[in-house]
């Protein structure tokens, strides 16, 4: 048995107002290839005062990025990357300042910007050549442990792969909770939950193990403190911990593997764009019977906070949609590997996919 081995972030950054420690933090960088940086920050800042606080020097390049309705594709990465090497060449870093989406166009950027080629090349585990440029994430939204993974989910024009190796790391994250304070209160759910799914599947399945757990069984404990005790609810006390369960169940899976509601769940976002922290949501509500202890809480979770999620969408997916996603989640053996045993090729058929595929 090979164990991973494992690069987590260089350096970490936590606490409230920490985003102005923002322009100190790069300043040493500074000093690395062209003398410039480049901030891509979610649209929806454009113009509110996080953007007024950047304290950004003339030369560095800001790039204000829409991350609705599409989540990144490599052809937003490679035009990108062309366009700043043209307009400046290699920078000393890049800042990426949003959700999920943001992180990974932020981490993909920092590899794209010193490996030739489109970043649909590099989809995979390992495939980059050439460590990127320094980089640094300030997440805005909390729960799919964008921040400390080491992938960039990238949608393609064959594949949604992330460019997954060891220089995909963030050098430096800054978590200010006072950031995510604005998410809107269905997002919040949604992307907590990923964190919390994140938690149940790392531990319902084979590659658990003492370091796994214990990242997992913290991020669980904040969990219930932000979702489902007396103070649950979006507060700012609650919003500190938040951004620490989404880090540490990051961290959780990391070191274990997600499970039956990701594997489902990419082939949901592959197929139809549902997006990631919701197409969890909407396929772990029906998933009792594979995780009862992780899947009761969630729908004591969903009460308190009122949250209705789609029902009855497979009526309206024809034999070849339905195809189509199994066939993604199919390819996940990892995932199927991890949560149902050694014999999953016997349980996880086509057929299986497709049945649970049929429940939403
Ligand atoms: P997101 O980045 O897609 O953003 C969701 C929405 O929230 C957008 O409309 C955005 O503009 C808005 N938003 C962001 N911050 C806000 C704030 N503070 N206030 C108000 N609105 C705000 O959200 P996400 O769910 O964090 O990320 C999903 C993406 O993450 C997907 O592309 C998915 O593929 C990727 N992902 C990556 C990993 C990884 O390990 N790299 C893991 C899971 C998911
Ligand atoms: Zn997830």
């Amino acid at each position: 048995m090979i164990h991973k081995n494992f690069k987590n972030i260089d350096k970490v950054i936590y606490g409230r107002g920490s985003f102005s420690q923002l322009a100190e933090t790069i300043a040493p960088t500074r000093i690395e290839n062209n003398n410039y940086f480049v901030y891509v920050i979610d649209n929806y800042f454009k113009g509110k005062e996080l953007s007024e606080k950047i304290q950004n020097e003339p030369s560095d390049l800001i790039y204000f990025i829409d991350v609705d309705p599409c989540e990144p594709t490599t052809e937003l990465i490679d035009d990108l990357r062309n366009e700043i090497l043209l307009k400046k060449g290699l920078p000393s870093g890049v800042v990426g300042i949003g959700g999920g989406s943001i992180m990974d166009i932020a981490k993909a950027l920092s590899l794209m910007l010193t490996n030739e080629g489109s970043s649909a090349l590099y989809q995979g585990l390992n495939l980059i050549q050439k460590a990127g440029v320094y980089h640094l994430g300030i997440p805005t939204i909390s729960g799919t442990g964008a921040e400390v993974s080491m992938t960039a989910v990238l949608t393609g024009p064959e594949k949604k792969l992330g460019l997954k190796c060891d220089w995909t790391v963030f050098n430096q994250v800054i978590l200010d909770p006072e950031l995510i304070a604005s998410v809107p209160k269905d997002w919040w759910f949604y992307t907590g939950m990923d964190t919390y799914i994140h938690c149940i599947e790392s531990h319902n399945g084979i590659r658990n193990n003492a370091f796994s757990l214990a990242y997992g069984d913290q991020a669980l404990k904040l969990c219930r403190e932000v979702y489902l005790n007396d103070s649950a609810g979006q507060t700012s006390e609650n919003d500190d911990i938040l951004m620490v369960a989404s880090l540490m169940g990051g961290l959780s899976l990391t070191y274990s593997e997600v499970g039956v509601c990701h594997a489902l769940s990419y082939g949901l976002s592959k197929i139809l764009g549902t997006r990631h922290c919701f197409a969890n949501c909407i396929i772990f509500q029906h998933l009792g019977d594979i995780y009862p202890q992780g899947h009761s809480e969630f729908i004591k979770m969903m009460a308190k906070h009122n949250i209705k999620l789609p029902q009855g969408l497979s009526k309206n997916w024809n034999n070849e949609t339905l195809n189509k996603m199994a066939m993604v989640s199919y390819n996940l053996p990892f995932m199927w590997n991890h949560a149902l045993g050694n014999n999953f090729k016997e349980i996880a058929t086509l057929d299986y996919i497709k049945n649970l595929f049929k429940r939403l």
